[in-house]
């Protein structure tokens, strides 16, 4: 069984697979499986971002991990022949202060929370998977998303109610 973790950079992925490691669980990061095998294809200088080629992390992902339960964390994770995904999402305004403190710049910051409020992961991923859950990560702490998580895993699921573009559509013309 393989699980996408994904979702707009900074909503927290990767902190919350903190979490699960800690909980016993095995978490691949793609990020860093992309980097370590030179999946990296280019570099985007205008959108400061790395260019990942897709096609080959899949194929390798598929090669390498073929057995065993585990999550597959990164906003392209849905990208993989999964069997769920987990798409984690965060209140635009909260979204922007947490990529703020990255330091990412605002551009990359604007870019990211417009694709937030037009629910673009959820979407890709609704397209391509049969099934797709979503997590508020918003006024929880990591832990609590973790255990959203490990809840849907085991049958616990209540749908968030997200529409961020009712309350944020201004922020697309900025
Ligand atoms: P991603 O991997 O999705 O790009 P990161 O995990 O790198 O995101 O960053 C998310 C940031 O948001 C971290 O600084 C983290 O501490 C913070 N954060 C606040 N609340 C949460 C939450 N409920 N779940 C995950 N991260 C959170
Ligand atoms: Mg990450």
């Amino acid at each position: 069984m393989m699980i996408a973790l994904s979702g707009t950079p900074g909503v927290g992925k990767t902190t919350v697979s903190e979490i699960l490691r800690d909980r016993g669980h095995n978490v691949l990061d793609l990020n860093l499986l992309a980097e370590e095998n030179d999946f990296v294809s280019g570099y985007d200088e205008k959108r400061g971002s790395k260019e990942i080629d897709v096609k080959r992390l899949k194929e390798f992902v598929m090669e390498h991990f073929t057995e065993g339960d585990f999550f597959v964390e990164g906003h392209l994770s849905h990208f993989l022949s999964v069997d769920y995904a987990i798409v984690l999402r965060c209140d635009p305004l909260i979204l922007k202060k947490r990529l703020s403190a990255k330091g990412w710049s605002s551009t990359k910051i604007m870019e990211n929370i417009q694709a937030e409020i037009l629910d673009v992961i959820k979407v890709e991923a609704f397209e391509l998977l049969d099934k797709i859950y979503e997590v508020d990560t918003t006024s929880k702490v990591p832990e609590e998303a973790a255990d959203d998580i490990l809840g849907i895993i085991s049958g616990k699921y209540e749908e968030p109610h997200i529409n961020w573009l009712e309350k944020y559509e201004y922020l697309l013309f900025e």
